[in-house]
């Protein structure tokens, strides 16, 4: 029976495929508004300071700091109206010794003042006069020029994936162009001489393609842009003509399916076949997804996929996933979103592999549980019907119940 040689570590082979590549990261101008999710190319710099102008943070009277000095309830410090400075308005309004202005959060001082005093801690005595009962140091609830962000500071550094709160900050300063990664496009080939359509009805021994579908939105939840190449049957020219038309066109090449090493397995064969150095890994120290290819084709990664459907969607976000965030320049923060829970049962592994068991999280008197979703690798609805996956580390030999876990969110 054919063996995998030298199988590695996924994370091994992921920087053995990442070292080799040369990354060249495509750039494109979008619109801010459209930047969400997408990673920066370089540095963006403010050219302004925000705030333009020192602001109140308060609604009250804008003051001389000075003026409100030894204030109390029973001593106040009586000062007279000279107006108010209207939102949006610029000042038209004097706070000169002794005065004070309306002030309003968000709004300019009055011209002279320092500080403002919250309109808790005032009380107008008549239409002229305020009478203030604690006093304020300068600067005192003033936002300052320049507070939130200076001329020529860093807004976003290179690489940084944009959220909803760094389009309204980029807003602010006016800046509603970016610079950002180009999507990488991934062609995804689908083989197996069982697969059909979905639209169709699978003849017995059929089945409908899922893979195509979990990659394709995988690829597009990663900031890829999926390009299915189509079902390609397990004929070595056929699949050498897919995968040739889906390097032409794309960043990354992913199969599905054929990468083991049975007669019928032509994955690896292929993918070694049209460029160079080829195969870098065959077989990967993870379960599932011990039978997968990673090559390098003419400087793009190339995957072979295992057939079975949750095989390829875990591999796809052990492997795929940070390739594609690499083309865009973006590294993954080591932790992605997770959960800390009680395992509800034992887990057995083997030492010197990697598991993912996907589990399924609820509450039993205040504490989470992480209940394990077993199931033959190729049923798809383990993954539907799990919330996450708990990792079995390498040179773990398995999991207790009871053992406190991290589940790691879909
Ligand atoms: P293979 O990797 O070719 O040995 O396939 C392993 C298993 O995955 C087989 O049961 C295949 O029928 C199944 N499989 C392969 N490709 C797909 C696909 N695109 N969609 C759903 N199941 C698949
Ligand atoms: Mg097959």
């Amino acid at each position: 029976m054919p063996e995998f040689f030298n199988v590695k570590p996924p994370r091994c082979a992921l920087e053995g495929l990442l070292s080799r590549l040369k990354i060249d990261t495509r750039s494109e101008l979008v619109p801010t508004t459209e930047a969400l999710g997408r990673v920066t190319t370089g540095d963006i710099i403010s050219s302004e300071q925000l705030p333009a102008f020192p602001r109140s943070s308060m609604d009250g009277y804008s003051v001389r700091a000075k003026d409100t000095f030894g204030a109390t309830e029973s001593l106040p410090a009586y000062l007279e109206v000279s107006g108010e400075v209207l939102m949006g308005a610029s000042p038209e309004v004097r706070v000169r010794p002794g005065y004070a202005a309306i002030a309003y959060t968000g709004g300019l001082l009055g011209e002279g003042a320092d500080a403002v005093v919250m309109i808790e801690h005032t009380n107008r005595v008549n239409d002229k006069t305020v009478e203030i009962v604690r006093p304020v140091a300068p600067g005192e609830n003033v936002i300052q020029q320049g507070e939130d962000i200076g001329t020529r500071d860093t807004v976003l550094k290179k690489g940084h994936q944009i959220r909803p709160q760094d389009i309204g900050a980029l807003m602010a300063l006016g800046i509603t162009e970016i610079a950002v990664a180009a999507r990488p496009r991934v062609a995804i080939v689908s083989t197996g001489d069982e697969l059909v359509s979905p639209e169709m009805t699978p003849s017995p021994g059929q089945i409908r393609d899922i893979n195509t579908y979990t990659i394709a939105a995988a690829v597009t939840q990663a900031g890829g842009v999926p390009v299915p190449i189509g079902l390609v049957q397990d004929d070595y020219d056929a699949q050498r003509e897919a995968a040739l038309t889906g390097l032409t066109n794309s960043d990354i090449l992913v199969f599905s399916a054929g990468s083991s090493v049975s007669s019928r397995d032509m994955t690896a064969q292929v993918l070694d076949a049209i460029g160079k150095p080829g195969i870098l890994t065959h077989g990967i120290a993870h379960k599932p997804g011990k039978p997968t290819v990673i090559a390098l084709i003419d400087n793009k990664p190339a995957f072979g996929l295992p057939g079975n459907p949750v095989s390829a969607f875990v591999v796809f976000g052990i492997l795929v996933r940070p390739t594609i965030h690499s083309l865009m320049g973006y590294k993954m923060p080591l932790r992605s979103s997770t959960v800390v829970a009680r395992l509800s049962r034992n887990v057995s592994s083997m030492t010197g592999r990697e598991d993912h068991v996907p589990v399924n999280l609820y509450e039993q008197d205040d504490v989470l549980i992480a209940e394990p979703v077993f199931g033959k690798s190729n049923l798809i609805y383990t993954l539907v019907r799990s919330e996450g996956v708990v990792v079995v580390p390498l040179d773990s030999g398995g999991l207790y119940s009871g053992d406190e876990v991290t589940v790691t969110l879909y």
